[in-house]
């Protein structure tokens, strides 16, 4: 992960650009209304890109992106310092802009052509694109390369056929970063091409899957004879498994920051709780073991965002974070479990019921226990990542 070191104390310019961007959020957050009822993707997607254009006019959109494609260009205190105002006041998530903000995007900027460029980034950073990934299949999840949806060249254009799964936000997205198989005679690793599709292309058929919170974000989506003009390829054909890699370093690397800040918010409620539930006519937070239990997952949540600030910085460097967002991604997902299962555990049977009982916010621990059910799947599971620290850090035999 690298051994440099790092003075990331905050400087003077650090602190006015935490009080100009606190007082616009204390205007702009009240202001940008409520989020929509579950399920309305409509609404959702005009929320969340509402929300994204906004930071555009007010300068704060794509923090890390460079200059000179629209973003901020952020030094990296000053990335850490945004995260950790959004998180505070509490402004809409990325949301639907997830894909093409985070990963998409920073993709096009260091592997699209001129053309490409022109034609998505301003409209990512406004919000007038949503994007969505079409990387795993039925077969096809940890070990993405034996992925199998085909594109066949016919004339300028290749045709699609296949299947996609657990397309998150698929149904709200205008292109999908779709990675297929372009040469089925060669490696598995070697015949992959990385595509920019127009999901509005005939022949694309999206439904819906149901998540154990009865929630409908993601879905699979099947390809019959959908074309993909050539120009919309990313990278030479067959490289895509090289360029997936880029892609998948910045889902891994620093587009969790945000949420991690949000992890220190959720305990932070959890330890308001503790001191308002009572066991045997004492507070849960007289339980010097449960204030253990909590002042470990504290201490953890500090060390993550060490990493965190490790991650955002290479990605400073180099433009693409490092291999240890891996490690970033796996520590995360795995604390934000116990975090969830114990904010259950300490209010106990009111953890059975979806509504709010007696003061207690059941709604919200028990829908953050089991969202983060998903962390250790998305974006790779914590096995993958595990196998990925042990062969590409620690430089330990391979998986077979
Ligand atoms: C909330 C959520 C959102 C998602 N959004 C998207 C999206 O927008 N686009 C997209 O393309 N995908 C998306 N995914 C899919 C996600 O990337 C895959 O679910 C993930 O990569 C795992 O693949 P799989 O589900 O096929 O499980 P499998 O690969 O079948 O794995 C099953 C189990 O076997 C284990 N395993 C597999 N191989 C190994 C190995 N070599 N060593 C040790 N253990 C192993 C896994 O860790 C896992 O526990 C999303 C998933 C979730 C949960």
């Amino acid at each position: 992960m690298g051994e440099r070191a790092m003075d990331l104390r905050y400087s003077q310019t650090d602190e006015k650009f935490r009080n100009e961007l606190r007082a616009w959020l204390a205007d702009a957050v009240p202001a940008h209304g409520t989020v929509p009822a579950e399920g309305d993707w409509d609404a959702r997607r005009g929320y969340d890109t509402g929300w994204q254009r906004k930071l555009y006019d007010a300068g704060y959109a794509g923090i890390n992106w460079p200059a000179e494609y629209g973003g901020r260009g952020a030094p990296l205190s000053e990335q850490l310092v945004y995260y950790e105002e959004i998180a505070r006041a509490r402004a809409p998530y990325v949301g639907v802009n997830f894909v093409g903000l985070l990963h998409g995007g920073p993709t096009l900027i260091v592997e699209g052509n001129d053309e490409q460029k022109a034609a998505h980034l301003d409209a990512i950073l406004k919000g007038e694109e949503v994007w969505c990934q079409g990387f795993s299949e039925p077969s096809a999840g940890s070990d993405l390369a034996s992925l199998r949806t085909r594109a066949v060249r016919e004339g300028d254009d290749y045709v699609i056929d296949g299947h996609k799964i657990w397309t998150s936000f698929a149904q709200v997205a205008d292109y999908c970063e779709l990675l297929v198989r372009t040469d089925p005679d060669a490696p598995k690793h070697k015949g992959i091409t990385w595509l920019i599709l127009d999901m509005r292309a005939a022949g694309i058929e999206i439904r819906p899957l149901r998540t154990i919170i009865g929630g409908t974000e993601f879905g699979e989506v099947f390809f019959d004879r959908v074309r993909v003009p050539v120009s919309q390829r990313v990278g030479p054909e067959n490289e895509g498994w090289r360029i997936a890699n880029v892609t998948l370093r910045f889902e891994r690397g620093t587009s969790f920051a945000s949420q991690m800040v949000e992890l220190k918010r959720f305990l932070a409620e959890l330890v308001d709780a503790a001191s308002r539930v009572t066991r045997h006519h004492a507070s849960a937070w007289d339980d010097a073991a449960l204030r253990r239990e909590i002042g470990h997952m504290q201490a953890e949540s500090d060390a993550l965002w060490a990493m965190v600030k490790l991650s955002v910085s290479q990605a400073n460097e180099s433009g693409v974070p490092g291999i240890g967002g891996s490690a970033v991604k796996l520590v995360y997902s795995e604390l934000y479990q116990r975090v969830g299962e114990l904010a259950m555990r300490l209010i106990g049977r009111a953890a059975l019921s979806w509504d709010d009982v007696g003061g207690w916010p059941n709604k919200r621990f028990l829908y953050s226990g089991m969202q983060s059910l998903s962390l250790s799947i998305a974006a790779g599971t914590s096995q993958i990542q595990r196998n990925i620290i042990a062969e590409r850090i620690l430089g330990l035999p391979k998986d077979r």
